[in-house]
């Protein structure tokens, strides 16, 4: 990163003028933390005692032996705290709030996975918490509302825009610009404005540290490749970090939705869609239209669902140090049966993408090298979504039956 936060051609810190004393605060005590080898140690520490760190390495050798070529290895991201990578962020930048002696916190969320992280995160640091999430969300995540709500968090619905996750963003930085002296902005990937992209690629670095001593162990040498699901690209720049100076080829898989063709995805550095554009405070490759207007996107897995990408994974796009493929709904769904039946891992939708373009590729890597396949959350959550793509008639008769015992009982 440059001093202006660009990172080559991307980036940068787009804020309004009322913003800037308090983005110099954040560049400040960020840049003493990282200078600071005593606050890395006590984030391991956190992290070990309340996050399952360091998380396994699991060699999946069914999956190695069905594919017939490399040999599999999954990062467990999913045993962490709340079943995903974001423990390891919020907890990161809970510690710096805990330094910079705020007592609020906020954070947007889409799916609400970084929602139920950050409400976890200002429980166990004793911060008030407000949640901003797209109101179309609000009704599609209701089980992650609620624990938020359980665990002390006040989630707001917001009424603008598409109601989903750009407007929640939008939402969050309008109550910084109000209460910047008591806030801080938990931004939830490695987007927006400087520093956020590097400061939660650092936190989220704490996945390759990992990989990087575990790979050499078990296997004795770096990996070939390493997949990636990418979203805003935090888990992604977390497992590439430590490998971008070495040989290991690194993979990145977006959204392809019903196909990168359909106008029905979320892939912005694979395909064309996207364009260079300056947005929520910084410059990347944005899904949008000649005016600058947001296209609509989708994907299965709401966490992947975002116009977007982490300006650093735009650098290493146009550098070509990271190779983007897509991949579609109906892919996640069969490669996430083929890992439920022969490994008894369930990954989540997002993660699922990692592991489409892994099967693609392992049977034409020699037997003797080894893939990482980062499994950046665990599909619990996804139940819903995946119970209605099986179209399981039994699950559909749980639900129906749950729903009359709850207007019976009203
Ligand atoms: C949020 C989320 C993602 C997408 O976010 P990135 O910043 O791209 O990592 C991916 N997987 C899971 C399980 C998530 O919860």
């Amino acid at each position: 990163m440059d001093n202006k936060g660009f990172f080559g051609n991307w980036g940068g810190a787009y804020i309004p003028e009322i913003l800037h004393q308090t983005f110099q605060e954040l560049h400040v005590e960020y840049q003493r933390a990282k200078n600071d080898p005593a606050f890395w140690q006590e984030y391991l520490h956190l992290m070990r005692t309340y996050s399952c760190r360091p998380t396994p390495l699991t060699y999946a050798e069914n999956l190695s032996n069905h594919f017939g070529g490399a040999r599999i290895f999954i990062k467990r991201e999913d045993l962490n705290h709340t079943g995903a990578h974001k423990a390891n962020n919020v907890m990161g930048q809970g510690l710096l709030v805990k330094r910079m002696g705020k007592k609020r916190v906020i954070a947007e969320t889409g799916a609400g996975q970084h929602g139920m992280a950050t409400a976890t995160m200002a429980a166990k640091f004793g911060f008030d918490c407000t949640i901003y999430m797209g109101e179309v969300d609000v009704r599609r995540q209701r089980p992650n509302v609620f624990w938020m709500e359980k665990m002390g968090a006040t989630v707001v619905p917001v009424k603008d825009g598409s109601r989903t996750l750009k407007d929640a963003i939008n939402e969050a930085f309008r109550d910084w610009v109000t209460n910047i002296d008591s806030t801080h902005y938990v931004f939830g990937t490695a987007c927006g404005p400087a520093p956020f992209p590097e400061m939660v690629t650092w936190f989220q670095s704490i996945i390759s540290e990992e990989t990087k001593e575990q790979i050499k162990e078990l296997h004795g040498k770096l990996p070939a490749r390493i997949y990636a699901c990418v979203g805003g690209g935090s888990n992604a720049m977390g497992s590439f970090y430590h490998y971008l100076d070495t040989d290991t080829e690194l993979v990145g898989v977006e959204a392809g939705g019903h196909g990168i063709d359909s106008g029905m995805h979320a892939s912005r550095l694979c395909g064309t869609d996207a364009s260079p554009g300056v947005a929520q405070g910084y410059k990347t490759m944005f899904l949008q239209n000649e005016d600058g207007q947001m296209l609509e996107t989708h994907s299965v897995a709401a966490g992947l669902d975002y116009v977007g990408v982490s300006p650093i994974l735009s650098d290493l796009w146009e550098k070509k140090q990271v190779r983007f493929e897509a991949a579609t709904d109906k892919e996640v769904m069969a490669a996430l049966d083929l890992t439920m039946k022969l490994e008894g891992i369930i990954p989540a939708l997002e993660s699922s993408h990692a592991f489409v373009q892994a099967f693609k590729e392992a049977p034409t890597i020699a037997k003797d090298e080894a893939i990482i396949i980062n499994m950046s959350g665990r599909g619990d959550k996804d139940i819903f979504t995946i119970a209605h793509a099986y179209d399981d008639p039994s699950w559909k008769e749980f639900i129906i039956s749950r729903a009359a015992e709850y207007s019976s009982k009203s």
